[in-house]
């Protein structure tokens, strides 16, 4: 059982994108699998904020 190196972190590499909104990374979901490349929102709460931008 000794292999030195336990496992931390970088279980498997995941995909990450910056919100286009907040700009804060997202973090690939299983949620997002079928429209990964569509999503540009880390939350409803920024899609709605860069609606409601528009309006300005
Ligand atoms: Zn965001």
């Amino acid at each position: 059982m000794n292999t030195g190196r336990a496992f931390k972190g970088n279980k498997r590499f995941l995909p990450s994108k910056p919100c286009a909104v907040c700009g804060r990374p997202m973090v690939w979901r299983r949620a997002w699998a079928k429209n990964w490349d569509e999503v540009r929102y880390c939350s409803d709460a920024c899609r709605r904020r860069k609606n409601t931008e528009r309006d300005a």
